[in-house]
């Protein structure tokens, strides 16, 4: 099915498979508290098999395998072999670490993968170092993404912004062009996990963020996502088409693409890698997160666990469970976010909410936009 006909009530754009907490780093922002073993009751070869056919049978476009480092489960190319039979699109982020061969990443594109993502948060080795606090990680990490051009497997770079990093942005936005990559994923950082200790930007400091973002996306030919920021969706509504609040009165709930400029409506990169989704995606409405035990969340970034795969059909849970729902009904969201005209394609970070308040249907925490007036949606 094409991307743009997945219905989000049914079935997730993509869904992300923690397969290991095992890492030989410990990252300031990570969401996990990483370790260099892997832990008692990680999902084992053959129930990761059957978790990926599960996923395939939903009619899940995109997996990613993520970690810790998926590089430390030595079944990690055999999971993507089979992902990919299955008709998904694979991906994975290895650690900058040693295990990070030329002899891996050739392996991986040889077992399907589509795209491999490599962490950078800085510029430079002493600001991505720092951040990552792991000397020596940039260095990997820019190797890494020589190895993935040699044998021409699609790149994405992921890099989280906070306070520590933002205003680096156009040096880094400017390493990213020349590392050709196929897609730049710009996360805005939720305060969870060892993240919780960084400082967090202001929401003026998102909107600039978002307005950099704009115009660096409109000077290059690969793919600028931003996540854990859905309200970036109604930056560029605001300032692509400035009758934006009439024009959303009369389009159908989620139905995003014509709002956004050409770069930002394609559903997959070039050499057919892995793209944008053709609506927004939000915690638990087109997006899940299945973490190495098993346990079925919302998103990585929203630790609200609503089942596990050992015992429980996943699609019944992302279609029915109570949590999942709420996430995917607006209506149902408090503060500014409930009262928003722009709530069905935006909504606000729901894992933020949470990381916050406590409470995943409070308004985000960091967004400048005043509601006009209660929705003309309804
Ligand atoms: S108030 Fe909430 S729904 Fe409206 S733009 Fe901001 S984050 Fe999005």
């Amino acid at each position: 099915m094409h991307p743009s006909l997945i219905d989000f009530d049914q079935t997730p754009f993509v869904a992300i498979w923690e397969t290991t907490r095992a890492c030989n780093l410990a990252c300031r922002h990570c969401r996990a508290e990483a370790i260099s073993n892997p832990l008692p009751g990680e999902l084992a070869t053959r129930e990761g098999f059957r978790l990926l056919e599960d996923l395939a049978a939903m009619g899940t476009p995109i997996c990613v395998l993520s970690g810790g480092d998926p590089a430390k489960r030595s079944d990690l190319c055999h999971l993507v072999c089979h992902g990919s039979r299955l008709g998904m699109r694979m991906a994975t982020i290895p650690a900058a670490t040693p295990l990070l061969t030329r002899s891996l990443v050739k392996r991986l594109k040889d077992a399907g993968l589509a795209q491999m993502a490599l962490s950078l948060d800085g510029p430079t080795a002493e600001i991505h170092d720092t951040f990552r606090g792991v000397p020596g990680a940039f260095n990997i990490t820019l190797q890494g993404a020589r190895y993935a051009g040699e044998v021409e497997l699609p790149l994405q770079i992921n890099t989280t912004f906070s306070a520590y990093n933002w205003e680096h942005f156009e040096a880094m936005a400017e390493l990213v062009r020349q590392l050709e990559v196929v897609f730049w994923e710009v996360f805005f950082l939720v305060p969870m996990g060892r993240g919780s200790q960084l400082g967090q930007m202001t929401a003026q400091q998102f909107e600039i963020l978002f307005a950099k973002l704009a115009s660096f996306a409109h000077s290059v030919d690969f793919i600028v996502k931003a996540t854990e920021a859905p309200h970036y969706r109604r930056y560029l509504i605001q300032h692509h088409n400035q009758s934006a609040d009439s024009t959303l009165s009369v389009r159908p709930p989620g139905s995003l693409s014509h709002h956004l400029p050409p770069h930002m409506t394609r559903d997959f990169g070039p050499g057919g890698s892995i793209g944008l989704a053709p609506k927004g995606v939000n915690s638990g409405n087109g997006h899940l997160f299945i973490d190495y035990q098993g346990d079925i969340y919302p998103s990585g970034f929203l630790p609200v666990s609503c089942g596990n795969v050992r015992r429980d059909s996943i699609a019944q849970v992302y279609r029915f469970h109570p949590i999942f729902r709420e996430l995917r009904t607006p209506d149902l969201l408090k503060g500014k976010c409930g009262i928003c005209e722009f709530r069905r394609i935006c909504g606000g970070s729901r894992a933020r909410a949470f990381a916050m308040t406590g409470d995943y249907l409070e308004e985000e925490p960091f967004c400048l936009y005043e509601p006009k007036h209660h929705s003309s949606l309804d």
